[in-house]
């Protein structure tokens, strides 16, 4: 089995500025690591490969320092690692992100064909979620959001648990496929020392546009559909209300006569 885990670098911190001016994030001066829920994709996708054998493979779309991800994925044991680095990719919305994405997946998949993509649920700082799905669509492959199990790893087809808002989904998808996962699904594993040692002589395969053959009329800020229009931090406004009374059947009838007068019931 070849599964292809996405991992990005981002800030260590949640608290991330917000450029005024530009509207992108900014990451410069921030502490990085690998993005908190790419560590489950990456260990659903190890522990996998432990079960049923096969490659593990590891992508990034990102700047230089992004490297250090990947040589992290190799320590907890990720096989093989590709970057995507170019300047065309810079600014790209998610749109873009998941076509360059998809272009580097198509790329591993010809040199040695992709069973499953693995993804986590979202990034701690665009925090958008799409693009497990968006992957997915580009490479017209079957996706599964919100994975929380995976129950059996077939030879054809895996079958998977899904969380919902009022309870599991479970969905059988064929092979190749997509899945993004929650942190419900695994506990990650910490570095090994022997993958550490793996991890620094690891070479860390990177690709240009070209290389994977993306059409670049679709990356970057200037190609990308969305537009930042506006940013800012919204105003925290305390405004809390203590309702007094004699007692609980008082506070309860005054509580609603409130909800009532403000129009929220
Ligand atoms: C108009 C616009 C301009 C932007 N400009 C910039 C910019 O200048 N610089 C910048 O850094 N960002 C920029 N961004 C943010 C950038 O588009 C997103 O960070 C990126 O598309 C990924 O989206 P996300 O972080 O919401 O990922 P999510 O969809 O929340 O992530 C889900 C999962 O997808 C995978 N994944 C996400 N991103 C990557 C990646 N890069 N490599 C590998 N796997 C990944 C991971 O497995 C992750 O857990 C911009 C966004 C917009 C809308």
């Amino acid at each position: 089995m070849h599964i292809v885990a996405c991992v990005k670098q981002t800030p260590k911190s949640d608290n991330v500025k917000i450029d005024p001016q530009t509207g992108c994030l900014i990451r410069s001066g921030a502490a990085s690591d690998i993005n908190p829920f790419d560590e489950y994709a990456l260990e659903e996708a190890v522990t996998l490969k432990e079960q049923l054998g096969g490659t593990v493979s590891v992508i990034t779309m990102g700047p230089p320092q992004a490297e250090a991800v990947l040589k992290d994925s190799i320590a907890r044991g990720a096989d093989k690692a590709y970057q995507l680095g170019d300047m065309a990719f810079a600014g790209s919305d998610t749109w873009s992100t998941s076509y360059a994405l998809s272009k580097g997946i198509e790329k591993i998949a010809a040199q040695q064909p992709v069973d499953l993509v693995i993804c986590g649920k979202q990034t701690n700082d665009s925090d958008t979620g799409h693009i497990g799905p968006q992957i997915s669509a580009w490479l017209g492959w079957p996706n599964a959001a919100f994975v929380k199990r995976v129950v059996k790893a077939g030879e054809k087809s895996v079958i998977v648990e899904r969380l919902t808002e009022d309870g599991t989904d479970v969905l059988e998808l064929p092979y190749p496929c997509v899945l993004s996962v929650v942190k419900e699904i695994n506990k990650p594993r910490v570095k090994s020392p022997k993958g550490r040692i793996l991890a620094k002589r690891a070479q860390v395969t990177k690709w240009t546009a070209d290389d994977v053959s993306a059409d670049k009329t679709k990356l970057g800020i200037k190609n990308c559909p969305t537009n930042v229009v506006k940013s800012f931090v919204p105003k925290r406004e305390v405004c809390a209300v203590t309702v007094e009374g004699a007692n609980g059947k008082e506070k309860a009838a005054k509580l609603v006569e409130l909800l009532k007068e403000n129009k929220y019931i």
